[in-house]
């Protein structure tokens, strides 16, 4: 018999590599796909890495109980990917397998099979309505071999089901008995239904028969039987087509623009084109508005031309509609999408899409570069110093280390692109590991970067409301009088930070977290962002009962208050979390704004990026102290890189832009660098202090946060972590802490933190890895080990 190694579902130290397993004859399994196994005295998940013909194993072998998939689920590179994460994260293979599939693959997902037009008639006592859940255990070694036959006949169908619910619906339309005269209703009915299903007969009916012209292209989930005697009839023709809940199809198509390219931009192209067939890494360096993206469209096409495959992954924040239309214009239905807004449907769709070649580019968020595109000719990460970059819970990844891993495994160029890279990044180029490419020019010849003003919030003088200086007020007012439109940025959603008696000074707090509850007056409410908690906003102070409650710290809600106090004329749309979380309300605010729909957008984060709007001459920054007060050792480097972002948003059209940026410091070296937009020198003064404390790129760091509802017990593991750790680890190795998290208790869990900077060693992390071994089995303990590397 046959012998299979497979990596077991149990996520431990000792059980993280294969086991050995018998593949019974009648099973058909291959590499790649899931099965079940008996583990001990566990029936547990496990993925078929390899097969051998012999075993080191010197007991009995079990053999494999089940075989789950018909097809595999993951290639030889992702099973790769996997190891390779587990050693660079402190995470393990198994764990890592499952980012690399789509959620319906994931959990309690059931398959059901369908039959469609059962040829062996002996199958059929198994079926109860059409449907039976598909589980080898319950059918003998005979039937199996049948069923596999018939699902080659295409005489059943496999069907992934969230819930039965899902299934009895399928099951209703595949049993339905239709009167043939009444065909046309039910289409328009079943196609209604189609958003429970998961695979649906497409019927492509031939011209001149009644039903035709109407349904053409209307996706048709109706009997087999009916159809085919329909087609007996000779009065339609059946073909069939797998087809897909796409994201795209909504979106509006739009003809690609064929542009004529800068002088920089074809010398980029040209150099990148160069090294098609290496896995050179390219720091694309670009001022906003230089042009990058139509680089990456334009070198896509060549590589498509070749018949290789792209992955493009966008910030979360920058996957705009805006961006996928630029796209789909020139890729038409050859593209996928995958970002975390899509249904699970959807996104298992857009994988099967990939999967089956019928996909040439992938244009996703961080996790779009686990897609099993094979054949890579290039990999480009847009906005590469964005920390969504990084996931930091298990398991834990960098999708810009994975791009150089997959630009390696396929030796295909990667393109790191960004107005301000990493110091990591640019460091690298620096040593010649990156090659470095400039675009110092806007392409749109009358597109002048912004100019930048700096508003000092320590003279009175300059404040004339809480939120808005003289100057800015005064530019707001002007750009509204010549119908021109303004951003504004506050990093700070919600109407206020926190509340406060005035009597006694009583604040709110949150009763699970070491923070203040923000003020949502547009729902009523007082909120934690960390935990979720939520109050009605009290009338009182519960301390003394005073009722002078007053609150601090403006929200994106009070700004848009502000400005109706100012000008009720004015109209503004407000883009944050608060606003943005039903689906498609994203598209909309963009969409209407870009209509003119509103003067002005008031907005969080992801008003900061990526967005092109021609009609926006001014753009006002708040507050630029938030980003810059948060403490981490990078905070200047993510002020520096939000203020370029933003300003980058000002004067994209024809009319020059202006920027305001209003801050307590004005002398800030990241405040400075960005008014005069001037990375270089941003580039070596972050640099130097970097160097004097040590951090990256000069040292690595490893966060180790120790988390667990008893203090003490949060402390004390942590330090028990750190005498390990500083027998284990070499010289250069510094280990800092422990010291409480920043914010100490969030949702009533303590946590305590230590920071190991170092350059090489692997004994520290060896030790490392150990010691997530011995914690795992300790549930009153939580252990998260977060390896910043870029
Ligand atoms: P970046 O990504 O560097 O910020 P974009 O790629 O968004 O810049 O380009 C800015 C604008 O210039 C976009 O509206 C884009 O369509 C346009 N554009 C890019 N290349 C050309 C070109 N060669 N000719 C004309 N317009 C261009
Ligand atoms: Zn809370």
């Amino acid at each position: 018999m046959k012998i299979a190694k497979i990596l077991v579902d149990v996520p431990t130290r000792q059980t993280d590599r294969t086991f050995d397993y018998l593949v019974p004859a009648e099973l058909f399994v291959e590499c790649g796909m899931r099965v079940v196994v008996e583990f001990g005295r566990r029936k547990v998940t496990g993925f078929v890495v390899d097969f051998v013909d012999s075993t080191d194993f010197s007991g009995r072998l079990k053999e494999i109980s089940e075989v789950i998939d018909d097809k595999p689920v993951l290639d030889q590179e992702q099973l790769k990917m996997a190891q390779f994460l587990a050693g660079q994260y402190f995470t393990f293979a198994v764990t890592n397998l499952w980012l690399m599939l789509p959620g319906m693959l994931k959990g309690k997902t059931e398959k059901y099979l369908i039959v469609h037009n059962l040829t062996d008639e002996s199958l059929l006592p198994l079926f109860s309505e059409g449907t039976l859940r598909y589980d080898s255990k319950t059918l003998s070694a005979t039937q199996q071999k049948k069923i596999r036959a018939a699902l080659a006949r295409n005489e059943l169908e496999v069907v992934y089901s969230q819930s039965r619910v899902i299934t009895k619906k399928y099951t209703e339309i595949i049993n339905s008995k239709i009167a043939l005269d009444d065909i046309p209703a039910e289409i328009d009915k079943l196609s209604k239904q189609n958003k429970y299903g998961q695979l649906f007969w497409q019927t492509v009916l031939t011209e001149g028969s009644p039903l035709a012209v109407k349904h053409l292209t209307k996706e048709i989930g109706i009997p087999r039987r009916v159809l085919t005697k329909l087609a007996q009839e000779g009065s339609i023709e059946l073909s069939k087509v797998e087809i897909y809940r796409t994201p795209l199809a909504a979106s509006p198509k739009k003809k690609s623009q064929l542009l004529t390219h800068t002088k920089e931009q074809s010398a980029a192209i040209k150099e990148i084109a160069a090294s098609f067939d290496t896995d050179q890494t390219f720091l694309l360096e670009g001022i906003t508005g230089s042009g990058k993206t139509e680089i990456y469209r334009a070198l896509s096409e060549k590589v498509i031309k070749s018949g290789k495959k792209v992955i493009i992954l966008v910030p979360e924040i920058s996957l705009t509609p805006q961006m996928i239309s630029f796209f789909q214009a020139s890729f038409n239905d050859r593209i996928a999408v995958w970002h975390s807004r899509l249904s699970r449907g959807e996104q298992y769709d857009e994988w099967r899409r990939i999967k089956n070649n019928e996909v040439d580019l992938v244009l996703g968020v961080r996790s779009a570069i686990f897609v099993p595109l094979k054949d890579l000719g290039l990999i480009v990460v847009d906005e590469e110093h964005e920390k969504s970059y990084r996931q930091s819970e298990n398991p834990q990844y960098d999708a810009r280390e994975l791009a150089k891993w997959r630009g390696n495994y396929h030796s295909c160029p990667v393109i790191f692109g960004s107005a301000t890279p990493t110091l990591t990044s640019r460091a690298k180029a620096e040593r010649q590991i990156y090659r470095l490419i400039r675009l110092d020019k806007r392409v749109n010849p009358n597109g002048h970067l912004p100019t930048v003003q700096i508003v000092d919030l320590r003279d009175r003088n300059n404040r004339s409301s809480k939120i808005f200086s003289e100057d800015l007020k005064r530019a707001m007012l002007e750009r509204f009088e010549r119908k021109e439109q303004t951003i504004l940025f506050l990093n700070r959603r919600g109407y206020a930070n926190f509340l406060e008696c005035r009597n006694c000074g009583y604040t709110f707090n949150c009763p699970n977290c070491d923070v203040s509850l923000t003020l949502h007056l547009f729902e009523h409410r007082l909120s934690c962002h960390y935990c979720g908690y939520k109050c009605a906003i009290p009338m009182s102070c519960p301390n003394c009962h005073e009722t002078d409650l007053r609150s601090f710290g403006d929200g994106t809600e009070k700004v848009e208050e502000e400005i109706k106090q100012l000008n009720p004329e004015i109209t503004t749309i407000r883009m944050d979390r608060d606003t943005t979380s039903r689906k498609g309300s994203y598209q909309k605010i963009i969409s209407q704004f870009e209509h003119h729909e509103a003067d002005i957008l008031v907005g969080t984060q992801s008003v900061a990026k990526g967005l092109n709007f021609p009609e926006v001459t001014l753009v006002g920054v708040l507050n630029a102290d938030i980003s810059l007060n948060r403490p981490e050792f990078d905070a200047s480097e993510v002020t520096f890189d939000l203020l370029t972002q933003v300003a980058g948003r000002a004067g994209r059209g024809q009319t020059a832009g202006k920027v305001i940026i209003q801050t307590y410091n004005p002398n800030h070296y990241a405040i400075k660098e960005a008014k005069d937009q001037n990375y270089e020198r941003f580039f070596r003064e972050e640099m130097y202090l970097r160097r004097l404390h040590g951090y990256l790129p000069y040292y690595y760091t490893i966060f180790i946060k120790v988390t667990s509802k008893e203090e003490m017990l949060a402390l004390k593991t942590a330090l028990d972590l750190q005498k390990l750790l500083s027998e284990n680890k070499n010289e250069q190795t510094q280990i800092l802490g422990p010291a409480p998290y920043y914010i100490k208790r969030i949702n009533n869990e303590y946590t305590y933190q230590l920071a190991l900077k170092y350059k090489k060693d692997e004994k520290m992390k060896m030790t490392l890895h150990e010691i997530i071994d011995q914690t795992q089995s300790n549930n009153k303990v939580k252990i998260n080990i977060s390896n910043v590397t870029c």
